[in-house]
């Protein structure tokens, strides 16, 4: 890992404007809501961050055949000790029984997927001593990235 102070709000919002023309293809309606009050930075690898962004900004487009919201949330966690990241989509859901299986490598329900998404993501989250985590709400399918703002580093 490239570890740099990184903050995660600039590259959140950064990485979805990025993707706005996507988006906007997809008939898929985008929000940042980021913290009010500053997030501390975290050391990170900047570029390992971006592609944890977009596999999950990919995930939630594909999602939503028919277009839908796509809501990118940062904040800092209660504990005081680590950032957030939520990316949430009103798409299909994830199925019931699937969730233990879709961070598998290779595992994919699309007919042209990889199914090396979510298996990347979540390594790049473990090697920032990161937590990857997803589950259906009503708000919407949630994928939230927890980051230790001070790690002993990988
Ligand atoms: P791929 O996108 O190539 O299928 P991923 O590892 O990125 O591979 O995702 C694995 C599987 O997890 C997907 O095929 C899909 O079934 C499920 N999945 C991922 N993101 C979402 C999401 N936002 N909503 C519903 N299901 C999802
Ligand atoms: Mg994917």
């Amino acid at each position: 890992l490239s570890l740099s102070p990184v903050d995660v709000s600039e590259v959140c919002i950064r990485q979805t404007r990025l993707f706005q023309p996507r988006a906007k293809a997809a008939n898929v309606e985008i929000r940042i809501e980021t913290s009010p009050s500053e997030l501390p930075k975290i050391s990170a690898d900047r570029v390992r961050l971006e592609q944890v962004l977009l596999n999950l900004l990919i995930n939630a487009e594909e999602a939503m055949r028919d277009g839908g919201v796509l809501t990118v949330r940062t904040f800092l966690h209660e504990s005081g000790s680590a950032v957030v990241i939520q990316v949430i989509d009103t798409g299909i859901g994830i199925p019931e029984g699937m969730q233990t299986r879709i961070f598998d490598p290779y595992f994919t329900t699309k007919s042209a997927g990889t199914g090396m998404g979510l298996a990347i993501t979540d390594k790049i989250v473990r090697q920032h001593n990161g937590e990857l985590q997803c589950w259906n709400s009503t708000e919407g399918t949630i994928f939230q990235v927890t980051l230790p703002v001070t790690h002993s580093g990988a």
